[in-house]
């Protein structure tokens, strides 16, 4: 095998390969297109494709597909041959501009929530030049968007790049208000960390719950799990290590940036962390490192579990995503700087961001919200749902500063002067690192924690971007009207500062106290579960801000509401019944093969040796038949209520009720049966204990 660098990204058509292998025209103007979003021709179109075509064959590519992300949160491809019969009854090559440009796949069975009745089954994918074309196997995959007959965005990357380009409109304003003419666009970049499980793929195949919803439904706790904190950031195991080597080489083919790898708290829970980038290209790169880890897992015989709580008792999974917006000249905006002139812009898109988060908190709540996520958020292994800033101690004594119009004392104790137009210098944060915020200042970025390890990373980021333009807009219309340009700025700081100081903490977000703090003293909202939550983004606020700043229709916006709820339902439908089917077909039949025997062990023990007591099979007996009827009796409450659900037809109210009755009902089968688990002896238990699956990779 080459060195890294010359086999990273060698299954990627990049700039490097365009520029070798187009003419100078045509290669000047796909790069004005993917850098300015110009228009491409179709004379460009096909050179493009014929070059992608010539460079994929030689690597072995035999199919093209437009790769896109439906709404359904995962990707998907559809396979066309190159092969073009030739006059001779063999074949050619051929791949043109015109399919290189659009696709028509089949939409109607992708989730459209409305958005496309079913005899319009059409649906196009246009292609997005900003995120480059790869190979997977033996297919040449385009990423691209995917939108409707009538227009209308039927997948996440059309939304996410909508947002992108609504931050740079307004950046660039606010930019230009501070003399940066120069900058041409401001893009956000991410880096996102994901998190995930490794476990042997025997123990997952004896698991339906594992197999059918991608957690356990049941199991005990054993009697090892994270308390001795000895996982995070052990030793890696030759198993794993190997699997990450393999997976390292792959997403690096790839050119995505994998980073960083460790083991993370649980026992075979790890993480993987690209560097960051262009939020659009962090997105797909986000979609195929979920997609590779899983397949690589399986060529070791393992099995890459991304749920966010795939068992009870140890921490889940979730995806950090670390978020900045920077210039085409190369500055971050949120990085302090030097400067005062810088400082006071660095500290008015610091505003924008707490403006934003305060305004939208039930925006950015929603983004995250799944059934597998309500399983994290708030359960002391995650951020709660409850959504604050931490910003570090010399950042919020700046920001008192300013409100209180207080001299800000630096690190130095040192006076600083405030004014209009001398705003203090200050250090890179310096306080010591808050992982228990939602939604943390990290130096030069934000980290917004509540992500889920198998959440698309595109939904938090439109809702992030979508709310942060909206605060540069506000300031921006304020700025361009200002007679005085610092005294305006300065009272806008001073002003946000003010106006969303509740939304920073800097304590322990773990903290009950704070719960109860945030949600009573400051009106912060606590949206605990995916049903809670979802109902803001029909808000007319949240409704209004998506329409303005142009990132979805008011009919995109419903069949988000609707699709979201509706896999949420579905999501714990199968659940259900999932665990209803175990109960009856597995776990009943184990406890009770289990009571056949110690019944009979009373028997004989009592044939021959009347004087003994028997007391300890009789206990057991008396014990396991209390249980086997309370899980026959819980069992039968859960499959009633099931049954009730596939009743209602509006999701709103099911998913309602899913949260007040069927998870409750879930929980409480869920206990009998892991008491049982507990009582009878191994050999009987029908499937592999947490035990085995937690520590099944040596
Ligand atoms: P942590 O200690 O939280 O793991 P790291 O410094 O390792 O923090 O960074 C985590 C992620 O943040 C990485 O993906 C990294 O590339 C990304 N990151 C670093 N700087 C930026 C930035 N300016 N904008 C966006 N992401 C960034
Ligand atoms: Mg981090």
């Amino acid at each position: 095998m080459s060195s890294v660098p010359e086999y990273f990204g060698s299954m990627v058509f990049d700039d490097r390969v365009m520029k070798a292998s187009l003419s100078d025209d045509v290669y000047r103007s796909l790069k004005k297109t993917i850098d300015e979003g110009a228009p491409l021709d179709r004379g460009v179109a096909d050179a493009v494709a014929a070059a992608m075509k010539d460079w994929a064959v030689a690597r072995g590519a035999t199919h093209f597909t437009h790769w896109f992300q439906p709404l359904t949160g995962v990707t998907a491809e559809k396979h066309d041959s190159f092969i073009t019969p030739s006059p001779d009854g063999r074949v050619i090559m051929e791949f043109s501009g015109k399919e290189l440009i659009k696709g028509e796949p089949d939409a109607s069975s992708f989730p459209s929530g409305g958005l496309r009745a079913t005899f319009e089954a059409r649906g196009y994918t246009a292609w997005d030049p900003t995120s480059y074309a790869f190979i997977k196997g033996k297919t040449l995959c385009i990423p691209t968007a995917f939108c409707s007959f009538g227009g209308e965005a039927l997948d996440k990357k059309t939304p996410l790049l909508r947002s992108m380009e609504a931050l740079n409109v307004q950046a660039l304003r606010i930019l230009k208000l501070f003399g940066k003419t120069d900058v041409k666009c401001v893009r956000t970049s991410v880096g996102p960390e994901q998190e995930y499980f490794l476990i042997d793929e025997k123990v997952f195949l004896e698991r339906k719950d594992l197999i059918m919803t991608g957690r356990t439904l049941f199991g005990a706790k054993p009697p090892k799990g994270q308390e001795m904190s000895d996982h995070y950031f052990g030793v890696i195991k030759p198993r794993v290590a190997a699997y990450m080597a393999d997976l390292n080489e792959e997403l690096w083919k790839l050119g995505i940036l994998a980073k960083t790898e460790h083991n993370e708290v649980a026992p075979a829970q790890h993480e993987l962390a690209p560097i960051y980038t262009t939020t659009n290209v962090a997105t797909d790169h986000n979609q195929l490192t979920m997609e590779i880890m899983q397949k690589v897992a399986s060529r070791h015989g393992l099995v890459c579990l991304l749920h966010e709580k795939p068992f009870a008792g140890v921490n889940g999974s979730g995806k950090h995503n670390n978020w900045s917006m920077a210039t085409d000249t190369g500055v971050n905006l949120l990085t302090p700087g030097e400067t005062p002139y810088e400082n006071a812009q660095f500290l008015l898109f610091l505003c924008a961001v707490i403006k934003a988060v305060d305004d939208y908190q039930d925006l950015l709540r929603l983004s995250v919200a799944t059934a597998g996520n309500d399983h994290r958020l708030g359960a002391n292994e995650a951020p709660p749902a409850v959504i604050s800033i931490f910003l570090g101690d010399e950042l919020t004594a700046i920001m008192d500063a300013i409100v209180n119009d207080a001299p800000y004392v630096g690190a130095e104790k040192t006076v600083m002067k405030l004014g209009a137009n001398v705003l203090p210098n200050f250090n890179r944060d310096s306080t010591d690192r808050n992982r228990t915020s939602p939604f943390a200042f990290t130096g030069n970025k934000f980290e917004f924690r509540m992500l889920g390890s198998s959440n698309s990373i595109a939904c938090a980021n439109i809702m992030l971007n979508a709310a942060v333009a909206e605060s540069l807009k506000i300031y921006a219309d304020r700025l361009e009207n200002a007679t005085d340009f610092e005294t305006a700025l300065h009272e806008m700081i001073k002003k946000t500062f003010k106006d969303h100081r509740r939304v920073v903490f800097n304590g322990n977000g773990y903290d009950d106290a704070w719960i109860k703090e945030a949600t009573e003293e400051r009106g912060l909202l606590n949206l605990r579960t995916t049903p809670d939550a979802l109902p803001a983004l029909l808000n007319k606020k949240n409704v209004d801000l998506l329409v303005s700043l142009g990132i979805y229709s008011v009919s995109e916006i419903r069949s988000r509401y609707e699709i979201t709820l509706d896999n949420y339902c579905k999501t714990v439908t199968i659940e259900g019944l999932t665990m209803v089917d175990m109960a009856r077909k597995d776990i009943l039949p184990a406890v009770e093969s289990y009571v056949k025997d110690i019944a009979e062990t009373a028997v004989a023990k009592n044939a021959i040796a009347p004087e003994v007591s028997g007391r300890y099979e009789k206990n057991l007996l008396a014990k396991l038949s209390r249980i086997v009827d309370e899980i026959d009796a819980a069992t039968q409450r859960l499959d009633v209520s099931l049954v009730q659900l596939k009743t209602i037809g509006d999701v709103t109210e099911a998913s309602v009720m899913i949260r007040d009755e069927i998870l409750p009902r879930m929980t409480e089968l869920r206990l009998v049966c892991d008491e049982a688990e507990t009582l009878v002896a191994e050999k009987y238990w029908p499937f592999p204990t947490y035990e085995k699956i937690l520590f099944s990779v040596r």
